[in-house]
């Protein structure tokens, strides 16, 4: 059974690209270990986690689920530069929690780290809270540089 998120639905999780061609049925692309983990983080922490806006014509778009027509993702190909996002397997996303700086995120999600289901990977020193589920096998909580 497909894990369909209480608390994100799939416009925020999506690039418009991905979700006007495929509308619902996109959830197929992510990977169920992320969908779940977020889901908890929400729900653990008790408040909200933004992560697309483009729907509410907010300017962020690519912090989902990226395609080959996304910005970032184009300039890779135009560059001639090799791009495996874990945004682009469906197993990453980008978000902001309400009244949390994201390093405190960060501190959080280490310290809490046993409530987690699954081993996630998150981007160390930036601005916002990049977690993904690559590389399993590093640990419960992986700080990776990016
Ligand atoms: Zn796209
Ligand atoms: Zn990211």
């Amino acid at each position: 059974m497909r894990y369909i998120p209480t608390y994100f639905t799939l416009d925020e999780l999506v690039c418009p690209h991905v979700y006007d061609k495929f509308g619902e049925t996109a959830w197929q692309f992510f990977d169920q270990r992320l969908l779940i983990t977020i889901d908890l983080l929400r729900e653990r922490l008790n408040k909200p986690i933004f992560v697309n806006d483009w729907q509410v014509h907010g300017r962020f778009d690519e912090r989902g689920f990226r395609c080959i027509q996304c910005e970032l993702v184009k300039k890779a190909i135009t560059e001639n530069r090799l791009y495996v996002s874990p945004h682009m397997t469906g197993q990453g996303v980008d978000f902001d929690v309400q009244g949390m700086l994201a390093e405190e995120v960060r501190v959080w999600i280490a310290q809490n780290k046993n409530i987690l289901p699954y081993p996630i990977r998150l981007a160390n020193g930036v601005s916002w809270v990049h977690l993904d589920t690559r590389d399993a096998e590093k640990g419960k909580v992986y700080l990776f540089n990016p």
